[in-house]
Order: C-alpha cells, then structure tokens, then sequence
C-alpha cells in the first residue's frame, strides 16, 4: 500500500474508532485517551515536529545557493506574497459568505450554557512584525520560531554570496545535514499511520457530543466553506494548466498529515517531499515557498475568522454595519499571517479580529469548545492553499523560462 492511501485509510479508522467509543464506550475514554491514545499520536507528532526546523533551515540554504541570480530571490517573495494576498481575500470572501447565507448563529438557544472555554489573548500586530528580526538566531531554532529561522536563513544565504568561495565548506556541510535530515522524514513518516490513527481518534471520542449539537449549524457550515475554498483551488489551479488531481495525489500524504494533527508545521516536511517529489516542483521554490507559506499563508484561518465573526455577531443580535464588515476584513487578513501552524493557533488569534470589529469577546469562549473538530479540515486547507500558492508560483516562473526560450 502506498503511505497516502495508508494515511488515508487510518484517519478513516481514527475517525470510525473515535465515534464508536464516543457513543458506545464513554465509560472508557479517559483511560484510554490518557494511556493510551494521547501519549501515541503526542510521540509522532513530537516525531515529525523534530524534523521542522532542520528541513526549513537546510532546504532554503541548499535551495536558494542553487539559485545564481540574487534578483530572483526578491522577484520570488514578491510574486508569492501577491499570490497570498488575491487567495486570502477569496478565502475571507467564502468564509463571511457561507456565515451570511447559512445564519448558523441564529439557530443557537442558551448561549449561557455553551461557555466552556476561557478566551486567550493573541498578540499585537506591529509586535509581530517587529518580531520577525530575531535578536539571537540560536533562540529561533531553539523555540521554533519558523519566520525568524527563514529570516536568519535568508541573511545567512546573503553572507554565503558576499564571502565566496570559503563558504563552500559550510554549504556542503548543509547539504549533506538536508540529506540526512530527508532519511529522517521517511523513517518518522513510516509512523505516520499509527500516529493520525491515535490523534484523531482521541480528537472525536473527547468531544462533549451535548456542545457538538447546539453547535452543528457552526460546525457543518465552516467545514462546508472550506469545502467551497478547496474547490476554487481546484479552479485556480486549472487556470494555471495544472491538474488539480495530480496536484491532490501528490500532496496527499501531507495533507493527511495536516487533517490529522491539526498542524501545518507538522505537515511541512512532508509537503516539501510532496513538491520535490511526485509534483517535481523546482527545489528552490518548493523549499522556499512552502516554508514561508507554513509560516505566512492560512486559508482556513481567514475562512475561520471571517466566518466566526459574523456567527458571534448574529448570536449576540449585532447589527452587521459596513464598517464591521471592513474591521473583519482588514484585521483577518493581517492576524492569518501571524497565526501560528500549531494546534489551537486561530482560536488565540480570535481575540484580535472580534476587538478590532467591536464584537464580544465572549464569542470565543462559545466555539473554543468545538475548534478541535473543525480545525484538521481548516489545517488541510492550510496546506492545501500553501502548496497550490507554490505550485502556481513555480507554472509562473516556468512559463516565464518557456517564453523566453
Ligand atoms: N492549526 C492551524 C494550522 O496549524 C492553525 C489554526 O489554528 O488556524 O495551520
């Protein structure tokens, strides 16, 4: 069996195992969960995230070195940044548009029963910016921080070009540290099917089935607007003259990872295997794109965002003004691009778009209860946008290179 159809058939499992033993074994879920289920899907996801940091940092130096014209660098980041910010807007668009035609927010009684969840602070914006330059390069690999490595890894790449010929040593050294790093990938991913199998398992079988059906207007209607946005994809990628199902079968591993984790940084390494390998997408711009798209580009964050608002505002009977409208936007546009690729990330940045529209914060404690359920389909998307804005971004350079010639 090939590992996308293996990962594909142990969600199916997961999510099977999971409702089974919500509605029929309650009795034992905690044990289990506890004992059983959490520490394996924690091992492989701690697994895979031990290999994030190392593939990010070595795929841009061995990528970006392989890339002799430095003007090419700047015409790539600018290129992939517009790509993300026509897609954000569609995204953005599906979400509020789904929330306006479906009204899940009105077919909610008893909002006071729902509060389960205490709402997080995200953080300010110009913080994050300014965030971005790391003070120490060694404390952004130790914490992860994934823009603050592309930054370091980006002024390493200018040091390389500026020093010459001496830095040959250090560049083989990281070509051969990629090369280990990638051995690394397939052995964890070999665990992979075990691993979706324990986390989404656990996801379904905690969930408190009463909260899921006050909610299930919510639910059905953020899944279904990610659905939508999954398919326009597909468009956009057929605009561009690439198959979308080559394009799926491709990615297929790492968007299983996505959906089962909940993790677009888990999903990396996989997906930059993906590129390289069975979509054969240029080394430089699959390293490249698709770890800044890990850390810049959420889809399902500003479908979420832009669709939570508006459930808030009719649970809470707010008027829906223009400038309401235009606050959501503006503020989730920008907050998608300081969401975190971690479990639980969208749901702390909540905070930021319901402030900034003047909408209660209380919302957020309301479907903080359900977010484990819907954030693997926003997760998908995730990198579903991340590597269809590659893909795009590699036909465009492609077709440059062909017009040329
Ligand atoms: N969990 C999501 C991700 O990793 C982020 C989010 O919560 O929206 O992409």
């Amino acid at each position: 069996m090939k590992l996308s159809t293996k990962i594909t058939v142990s969600l199916l499992l997961g999510i099977i195992a999971g409702i089974i033993l919500n509605l029929f074994f309650p009795s034992i879920i905690p044990g289990l969960d506890q004992y059983v289920l959490s520490p394996v899907g924690k091992i492989f996801l701690r697994g895979i995230q031990f290999i994030v940091v190392p593939i990010v940092f070595t795929s841009l130096i061995v990528g970006f070195t392989s890339i002799k014209n430095s003007e090419k660098v700047g015409r790539l980041t600018w290129r992939l940044l517009s790509l993300y910010i026509v897609t954000n807007l569609v995204a953005l668009v599906v979400g509020m548009a789904t929330a306006a035609i479906l009204k899940p927010g009105n077919s909610v009684s008893n909002i006071g029963e729902l509060s389960t969840q205490k709402a997080a602070q995200g953080q300010g914006i110009l913080d994050w910016l300014v965030s971005i330059v790391p003070t120490n390069p060694f404390e952004s690999f130790s914490t992860g921080n994934l823009l603050q490595i592309i930054f370091t890894a980006i002024l390493i790449i200018v040091g390389i070009r500026l020093v010459g010929e001496k830095a040959n040593p250090f560049v083989s050294f990281v070509k051969s540290f990629h090369e280990i790093i990638g051995k690394i990938t397939s052995v964890v991913m070999k665990f992979s099917p075990i691993g979706v199998f324990a986390l989404i398992s656990s996801v379904i079988a905690t969930q408190g089935l009463e909260l899921v059906q006050k909610l299930v207007m919510y639910i059905v209607g953020l899944i279904l607007a990610v659905v939508i946005m999954i398919f326009v994809y597909f468009l956009f990628l057929t605009f561009m003259k690439i198959s979308p199902v080559r394009f799926w079968k491709s990615f297929l591993p790492a968007f299983g990872i996505a959906f089962g984790t909940s993790s677009s940084n888990a999903a990396l390494p996989v997906a930059i295997e993906n590129a390289q390998g069975p979509f054969k997408m240029k080394k430089e711009i699959a390293s490249f794109a698709i770890s800044l798209g890990t850390a810049l580009k959420r889809d399902g964050a500003c479908i979420m965002q832009g669709f939570n608002a508006l459930f808030i505002a009719q649970l809470f009977d707010v008027e829906l003004t223009p400038t309401l409208i235009v606050s959501v936007m503006i503020s989730t546009v920008i907050v998608s691009f300081s969401t975190a690729g971690v479990p639980g990330a969208g749901i702390i940045m909540m905070s930021t778009v319901l402030t900034a529209a003047g909408l209660p914060l209380e919302g957020i404690a309301i479907v903080a209860g359900v977010d484990r359920l819907t954030e693997g389909f926003r997760t998908l998307l995730n990198v579903l946008g991340n590597t269809a804005n590659a893909a795009m971004l590699d036909k465009w350079e492609n077709k440059e290179v062909e017009s040329a010639n």
